[in-house]
């Protein structure tokens, strides 16, 4: 898994991109018995969909998603029901620490808004915090708590899907780079690759934090920008808590495998690219509200991306080939921080053993929020991207409504929150 099928001369819908939405937006056209081709530079999984921390969580997010992500929640169930392997699926919940005042405010304004959704979400005394996680040191103000919030292992997870995928028919073509598109009497009419043509009508870039990239060649402009976060791997220990932890300096979940991932929460690295400068003014309002979080930095990425053509010659290795896996070094100075974090808030896991770690880029519009939407401008084209560092919960249902969008119907969650051009002219 996946196999080698040979590169078809034609598809209904060829999808770009083999993450988690891609994937899962193969799945549910494949099951409507559409004719449908994934086309994966890399691996499947590969870059976001195998690097993130798993959380799989309404509570926290942009109010704009819930609907999305409550049909997500219910969509895993099912998914993982069909899987032939253990995913370490797990309705374990989401617990935000309130270890200060600004965050202790910001759980109770997020609980207010959640009100509007049925959510089984409470704030925790810090009595009742003990009592649900004894071992928990070094809080004093409680905790906001969502328990039917999920957790999976990214990577096996993203890759069920594709197995499912291809159960229901669709072809998943590793190392398969899309070159570009064909446009014919204005609308699509099929894709290059560097394996050769696909004919089809309808293509959906699902492409991560290559979109914007890629979307350059048709002269289509989409705001979106890298970050980088860093994560570590523990070997086995303790049971400390089931639920997946986010805090001031910590983002904690358990493995399946009795291992921890951790995270120094909410601080990325940033490799600033001519995208920083051409999408300046959109990112400022977020780069305000969470410069604490974001260290900039230069160094050859800016070079490099500079020097790429825009509009590549189809009939030559592209930089999706050139680069096939994004693959950036981790912060091991913030991981270094996130351990500290551990030690004082579980003592029990101080000498726990690390045994990997590694980055991920993570792609980003100005408002945090994805484009799941039709191009109007070029007929046949469907953009699912933007997913901001919370896709791999809301995997599921964005490819369910990205695959309803590809085969022209309604979609099951409305998505006008979605759309392209509350960001730009399309
Ligand atoms: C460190 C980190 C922590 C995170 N934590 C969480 C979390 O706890 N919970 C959560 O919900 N989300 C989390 N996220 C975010 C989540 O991982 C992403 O939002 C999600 O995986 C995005 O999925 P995607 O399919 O859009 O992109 P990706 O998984 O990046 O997949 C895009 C794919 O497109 C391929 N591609 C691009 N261009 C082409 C082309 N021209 N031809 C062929 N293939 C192409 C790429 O190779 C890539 O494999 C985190 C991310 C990171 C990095």
């Amino acid at each position: 898994m996946p196999s080698a099928p040979a590169l078809p001369n034609s598809a209904d819908v060829v999808v770009i991109g083999g993450g988690i939405i891609g994937c899962a937006t193969a799945y549910y056209l494949g099951k409507q018995g559409i004719n449908v081709t994934l086309c994966e530079k890399g691996r499947v999984a590969g870059e976001q969909s195998s690097r993130n921390w798993g959380f799989i969580r309404k509570q926290g997010r942009d109010p704009a998603e819930l609907p999305l992500m409550i049909h997500s929640l219910e969509l895993w169930e099912e998914l993982v029901s069909q899987m032939s392997d253990d995913v370490g699926f797990h309705r374990g919940g989401t617990l935000y620490l309130s270890d200060d005042e600004k965050r202790y405010q910001s759980n109770h304004d997020w609980l207010a808004l959640s009100r509007d959704f049925d959510l089984d979400t409470r704030f925790l005394s810090l009595t009742e915090l003990k009592t649900l996680i004894p071992s928990i040191q070094d809080q004093t103000r409680g905790a906001l708590f969502t328990p039917s919030d999920a957790r999976a292992e990214p990577e096996k997870a993203t890759r069920g899907i594709a197995a499912l995928a291809e159960k229901q028919g669709a072809s998943v073509l590793e190392n398969t780079a899309v070159r570009g598109i064909d446009i014919s009497g204005g609308r699509v009419s099929g894709v290059i690759t560097e394996s050769g043509r696909i004919t089809t009508s309808t293509v959906v870039c699902a492409g991560g934090a290559w979109s914007s990239f890629f979307l350059r060649h048709l002269d289509l402009v989409f705001p979106q920008l890298k970050v980088i976060g860093s994560v570590m791997s523990t070997a086995p220990g303790p049971l400390v808590a089931q639920q997946s932890i986010w805090s001031n300096g910590l983002g904690l979940r358990r493995r399946h495998d009795g291992g921890y991932n951790i995270a120094f929460g909410g601080s990325f690295d940033c490799e600033i690219t001519p995208d920083h400068l051409r999408f300046f003014r959109q990112f400022i309002p977020a780069y305000r509200a969470g410069k604490e979080e974001v260290s900039l930095r230069f160094n050859r990425r800016f070079i490099k991306e500079l020097i790429r053509p825009t509009k590549p010659d189809l009939d030559k290795v592209s930089p999706y080939e050139q680069e096939r896996i994004l693959n950036p070094a981790p912060n091991l100075k913030l991981l270094a921080r996130a351990r500290e974090r551990l030690s004082l808030v579980f003592p029990s896991l101080e000498n726990i053993q690390t045994t990997n770690n590694w980055a991920g880029m993570i792609d980003a519009t100005p408002d945090e929020l994805p484009a799941i939407c039709e191009i109007t401008s070029v007929p046949g084209l469907i953009l699912s991207s933007g997913y901001s560092g919370h896709g791999f919960g809301i995997g599921p249902g964005a490819g369910k409504v990205t695959a309803e969008l590809a085969m022209g119907n309604k979609p099951t969650v409305n998505l006008d929150a979605f759309q392209l051009d509350r960001l730009v002219k399309i």
